[in-house]
């Protein structure tokens, strides 16, 4: 089995390399709209956070880092921040629920 081929992506706030399975892409898409993208398939620049709370709190911080903003390359309302952060109350709180 081709295991290598197994596609990996980085985490923008924690910066773990995981199998993209395991991480949700955010889209900005060529409409200008930035959308959660369950099955990766939009087109458009795309950043990845882990399952969890704190990864998504970090990367939607807006910080010197600023991860997401940057990553995609746009400037994010404190309305898409906050939609983006609604949305990751899916996840566990952190990394240890998964262990
Ligand atoms: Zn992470």
């Amino acid at each position: 089995m081709p295991l290598k081929r197994v596609p990996q992506r980085t985490c923008i706030a924690c910066r773990r390399v995981r199998a993209k399975w395991e991480l949700v892409r955010i889209v900005c898409t060529p409409r200008g709209t930035v959308e959660i993208d369950p099955r990766g398939k939009e087109s458009g620049r795309g950043a990845y956070l882990c399952k969890n709370q704190s990864c998504w709190e970090i990367g939607l911080r807006k910080d010197r880092k600023n991860r997401l903003a940057r990553a995609l390359k746009i400037e994010l309302s404190p309305e898409q921040r906050a939609e983006l952060l609604h949305y990751s109350k899916i996840f566990p709180a952190n990394e240890r629920a998964f262990e």
